[in-house]
């Protein structure tokens, strides 16, 4: 059997569904399936009208927009361009005078257990006091601003002070190395730089200041005048006379009140740096009035928001997630949100379902590397078991990140969510803003390992590399076929890059081109994302997701914990399946090894079918992953040719695994 070549084949099948309860549905703000419908036809009977009326419904503008979409430059689509509004104002003080005024806006749990809570009136003073600082140090509109802050209050602080200027931020999570951070100051043009003198991070204090100030010493970054440094422990730090400056030096003096700048709507809110798990990572550029909206409008319809909850997305504020779904989003919405500053794993990697007891948390949301890491703890030691913890008051679960194998989205609905608690599966990238596609809690009957459909006014579909659609059932590129408020603006510096990466000639350069594989089930229409387009492997002319191989590996739930699948040239069959795998227990060698591979093979045989069975097995004590937890298939692919590996590994967390890996053979 030969499959035509765009299509991949899909033979792992999922029959488990959950609709939820009634009682869900009833209370949902999108109530049913039928309410769903609704909103997407609404969409497709008149698109721009119905992004105006969220745009006006979310956000609060000091120059109303009239008009809604120009796709006149396409593909740089501007949204409600000629309206005016300020980020920040848009999250605290639009609560002012509201309900939300004296309500917990952040409950922050320091590493070492410590809790502080912060109202909205408290913020919106933090917030003010602080963007003052920077403008006493001539912060304006449009200056970037690098931060690199630990997980704190002060780190939403310093985003939310920025955009009260209009100055455009640019995140760099707290593990980069000086290089990585030099690289970013470099392409941003920051003129200012916040970090922190040091993080705590499982009972370790770990230096910040140190790493800015070698990245700062690389050359070529002449242009940041000051850095502001937070003072999140005693340790004192090395500080440049005339340049640095301690928060409190900063903050002297400044008054809690600063009127936020007015920007217009398709002014950069800030500059994020992709993942740079498939490559050198992007500069991705967004606006402010469209990514706002989105921000706001999915923590209503995915998270289903009520007044009462206590939110907690445990991403760190240097990925998309985090900003999206703790500094801009539930504030934007008028939410209680925990803020974690330590590791799942301290003092015990029951640390998460200890943190759902304490705070009451009702919708945590993580990403599948987390959940497999405390499946294989919780297996190993019952202590950590999230059994141990009262998880009551739990009423919605969230994945995001990398697609979520059906075994252990299974673990996290029983053993965490009690079987009561919809799994949203929630599908988007550094790109989107927001999520794309996701279940509603309230509407979508669930089936595991599915992210289901799009969201509403999200005109996601499969198509061939020329952009045809390909029918249910088979898989191909997963593509948005129409712009949407919260995509991505440009690649800053790079607008070539920009249309080569998202909008290929060959699509006919309008449509939104993600980057991954997906396949949408012959009944209900639902996606399934299976990889990487770069990860399709073309066995004997069969074309297969690695996803289905990886899910059908960790099915074996008595053993593996983790695998990761890529392909290598083979005469025979064109390329050949290598699986790497960590399992629950230490890693074999030797003939144990051989016969725990023979054992996987067999199971890969008996689940999906004798052609997905993986030549090659290797195990490791991990997978190289990049910092936010993603694997990294490509450096995996070079191991499995056997090359040395040359290609950027500066967002890699693990490089040590490599050489085992590469070892293991
Ligand atoms: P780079 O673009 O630099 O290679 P990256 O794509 O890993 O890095 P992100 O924007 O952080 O950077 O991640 C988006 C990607 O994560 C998606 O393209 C997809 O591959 C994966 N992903 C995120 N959420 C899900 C999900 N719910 N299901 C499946 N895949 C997901
Ligand atoms: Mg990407």
């Amino acid at each position: 059997m030969s499959a035509p070549s765009s299509a991949i084949e899909s033979t792992l099948v999922e029959n488990r569904v959950f609709p939820p309860s009634e009682a869900t549905v009833k209370a949902a703000r999108i109530s049913g399936m039928p309410a769903y419908e609704a909103l997407c036809a609404e969409a497709a009977a008149d698109y721009e009208g119905f992004w105006a009326r969220l745009g006006r419904e979310h956000l609060q503008w000091t120059k109303p927009f009239t008009q809604t979409l120009d796709e006149s430059n396409a593909p740089f689509y501007q949204w409600y361009a000629d309206g005016e509004l300020n980020a920040s104002a848009n999250c605290l003080d639009r609560h002012m005078g509201t309900a939300a005024e004296n309500k917990t806006a952040i409950i922050f749990e320091a590493d070492d257990g410590a809790i502080t809570r912060v109202s909205y009136k408290e913020l919106l003073g933090r917030v003010s006091r602080f963007a003052n600082a920077l403008k006493a140090l001539g912060v304006v509109k449009g200056d970037r601003v690098l931060i690199y802050m630990p997980m704190t209050i002060e780190g939403v602080v310093a985003m939310q002070a920025c955009a009260r200027l209009g100055a455009i931020h640019s995140v760099v999570f707290g593990g980069f190395s000086a290089k990585a951070v030099h690289e970013r100051v470099i392409d941003v043009g920051a003129s200012v730089v916040i970090t922190a003198n040091a993080q705590l991070r499982g009972g370790k204090e770990l230096p910040l200041k140190a790493i800015i100030d070698e990245a700062l010493s690389m050359g070529g970054c002449e242009k940041v005048r000051n850095v502001l440094v937070f003072e999140r422990t005693k340790t004192a730090c090395n500080m440049v006379a005339g340049r640095d400056l301690t928060f409190s030096q900063a903050m002297q003096g400044q008054s809690d009140h600063c009127e936020p700048v007015a920007v217009g709507a398709e002014h950069p809110l800030f500059i994020l740096y992709t993942s740079g798990s498939t490559g050198k990572p992007k500069g991705v550029q967004h606006s402010t009035a469209g990514y706002l909206m989105w921000a706001k409008v999915t923590m209503d319809w995915t998270f289903d928001l009520q007044p009462s909850d206590v939110f907690w997305c445990t991403a760190d504020i240097g990925w998309i997630t985090g900003h999206t779904y703790v500094t801009y989003g539930p504030l934007a919405a008028g939410a209680t949100q925990i803020i974690f500053e330590g590791i799942p794993t301290y003092p015990n990697a029951g640390r998460f379902w200890q943190m759902i007891e304490r705070h009451k948390c009702t919708v945590f949301y993580t990403a599948p590397t987390a959940i497999r890491s405390l499946i294989k703890a919780a297996e190993a030691d019952p202590v950590v078991h999230p059994d141990r913890s009262d998880l009551s008051s739990l009423r919605i679960l969230g994945s995001v990140g990398e697609p979520i194998n059906p075994e252990a989205w299974m673990w996290y609905y029983k053993n965490v969510g009690g079987e009561r608690c919809p799994v949203v599966d929630t599908f988007w990238q550094t790109e989107n803003g927001g999520h794309v596609i996701t279940p509603l809690p309230g509407a979508t009957p669930l089936v595991p390992g599915s992210c289901t459909l799009p969201l509403p006014g999200i005109m996601a579909a499969i198509v061939d590399e020329t952009g045809n659609d390909i029918p249910n059932g088979s898989g191909g590129m997963l593509v948005i076929k129409r712009p949407w408020p919260s995509m991505i603006r440009t690649i800053w510096g790079d607008p070539e890059r920009f249309k080569k990466s998202y909008f290929p000639d060959e699509m006919g350069g309008k449509t939104y081109l993600a980057g991954d594989g997906a396949v949408r089930s012959a009944d209900r229409g639902y996606f399934r994302i299976t990889g990487r387009i770069d990860d399709v492997l073309n066995v004997s002319g069969h074309r297969m997701g690695t996803m289905e191989i990886e899910s059908a590996l960790v099915a074996k739930t008595d053993l593996v914990a983790e695998a990761a699948v890529v392909g290598r040239p083979d005469d025979l069959t064109g390329e050949a399946i290598c699986a790497f795998v960590v399992l629950k227990r230490s890693r074999p060698t030797g003939e144990e090894a051989k016969q725990i591979a023979k054992e996987l093979r067999d199971w890969v045989a008996k689940e999906i079918g004798p052609i997905a069975k993986p030549k090659d097995i290797r195990f490791g004590d991990n997978l190289p992953k990049t910092r936010s937890g993603k694997i990294m298939r490509r450096l995996l692919r070079s191991i499995a040719k056997g090359e040395a590996i040359t290609q950027d590994t500066s967002t890699l967390e693990n490089p040590a695994i490599l050489e085992q890996l590469a070892q293991s053979n």
